[in-house]
């Protein structure tokens, strides 16, 4: 099965612990604080793999988890970094924030990613050493990385979509213009997988082309799997729409032809105006009688559209489309990448910081996961790790809102779990 669209869990590195050590040497009595940081956390990274066009490996593979930076060590080493995890994706995979649907990055024209940061490593005693304090007994644990759930969801590039109903010639077309051979059968819903093929016009031209199966009635409201594929045409430049003019499968090529668009419309009216052009496919056995392909192009050219013919199956007309649709393809702007609107809480302002006071039963409590990272890493067991938690708080302007929320002095505040009174 095809699967365009997964969620999965990512966990970046936690950061290495810094340590507690002090210099040791043969007749020096008591040497300094030397603990060393720990190692960074690795990041999770995301990259584009040009051979890859469906996101089924990660079906069967849910959570991600990167490796964790090494604790310091004494003579004030660093801690070995974590490996970082790095997950290929094919091109044109959308990397959203699953909470919210915030767009992370559109893997299109980037190369790389990094969707989770590892976690810092924690400073060693060495760090805290201050002319008042030569002798600092606690070292930072290192920080959690970043953590999320994400969505993955591709929406191939293409140029050109090739849409029309089943069995109407689409598979044959592309293994026709193009080296992409994808399964051609006269039945409906071989083809479960968009194909992508790249079809030489020129020396140094060529363009994407995408079958896009399984359009049929309804598809817009789920009928069939052609809503699974419609995303994918959403980034095509230049819609080729095939009829069977022979009527071979017992159906009129109009009222296809009007079904499909119907049904475009309903799932994108911005989609339904896309350039298209109406292939009138299987000439070869268009009965002599038929007045199938004049009325095709008169309905074409009601709704706008172009209108060539072609026999796919005998290579007839499809070198004049090919060349039409470059030249097409000439006057239409590039595809553009969606834009990424997802914020990073490390990269917002200290006012978008994201912290709560909430006053439930007279007591303040502290919410949002940054005072979680902050209390995830003090030491409340030792007296300097909870004067460096003040500072911190007092930093990030925590103590102002609270005052701001009327709290008193002995008051009780509870940051994730960890109460304590209000002292001015
Ligand atoms: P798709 O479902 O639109 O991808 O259709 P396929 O490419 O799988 O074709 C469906 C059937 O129509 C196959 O049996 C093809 O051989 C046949 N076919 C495709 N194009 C032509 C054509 O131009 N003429 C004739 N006679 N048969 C064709
Ligand atoms: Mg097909």
């Amino acid at each position: 099965m095809f699967v365009d669209i997964v969620k999965i869990r990512i966990k970046a590195g936690k950061g290495g612990d810094g340590i507690v050590h002090f210099h040791r040497e043969k007749y020096v009595a008591a040497g300094g604080p030397d603990g060393g940081d720990g190692g960074l956390g690795g990041n999770v990274v995301f990259e584009v793999d040009d051979h890859m066009n469906t996101l089924l490996d990660f079906r069967f593979k849910r959570k991600y988890v990167a490796e964790s930076g090494m604790p310091g060590g004494g003579k004030n080493s660093f801690g070995k970094a974590g490996k970082d995890l790095v997950i290929k994706v094919p091109r044109g995979t959308l990397i959203k924030d699953s909470a919210t649907g915030a767009l992370m990055c559109d893997m299109s024209s980037t190369e790389r990613f990094i969707a989770a940061k590892g976690g810092r490593g924690g400073w060693g005693n060495a760090h805290f050493a201050t002319p008042t304090r030569q002798a600092p007994r606690f070292a930072k644990p290192g920080l959690e990385g970043d953590e999320r759930e994400i969505l993955l969801e591709l929406k191939l590039i293409a140029d050109v979509g090739l849409i029309g109903f089943p069995n109407v010639g689409k598979s044959t077309l592309l293994s026709m213009i193009s080296k992409s051979r994808p399964k051609i059968a006269n039945y409906h819903f071989t083809t479960l997988t968009p194909n992508l093929g790249v079809v030489f016009v020129d020396a140094g031209q060529s363009f994407v082309c995408a079958d896009i199966p399984g359009l049929i009635e309804g598809a817009s409201e789920g009928v069939g799997l052609g809503h699974y594929f419609l995303r994918h045409v959403e980034r095509c430049r230049l819609l080729v729409h095939l009829v069977d003019v022979s009527g071979s499968e017992g159906r009129d090529p109009v009222d296809d032809m009007m079904i499909i668009n119907r049904e475009l419309e309903r799932y994108s009216p911005e989609l339904a105006k896309r350039p298209q052009i109406i292939v009138c496919n299987k000439t070869d056995i268009l009965e002599e009688d038929s007045d199938n392909l004049e009325r095709v192009k008169v309905a074409a050219e009601q709704m706008g559209f172009m209108c060539l013919e072609m026999s796919a199956a005998t290579n007839t007309g499809t070198q004049a489309l090919i060349y039409k649709v470059w030249d097409e393809l000439q006057k239409l702007d590039p595809i553009p990448d969606f834009e990424a609107d997802f914020v990073f809480e490390e990269e917002a302002l200290p006012e978008e910081r994201d912290i709560q006071i909430e006053v439930e039963d007279g007591i303040y409590y502290i919410r949002g996961t940054w005072i979680e990272k902050v209390v995830g890493s003090t030491n409340f067991g030792d007296y300097e790790s909870r004067m460096y938690f003040e500072r911190t708080l007092r930093k990030a302007g925590v103590f102002d809102m609270l005052e701001r929320e009327g709290i008193q002095e002995k008051d009780t505040v509870d940051a994730c779990g960890l109460q304590f009174e209000y002292i001015f």
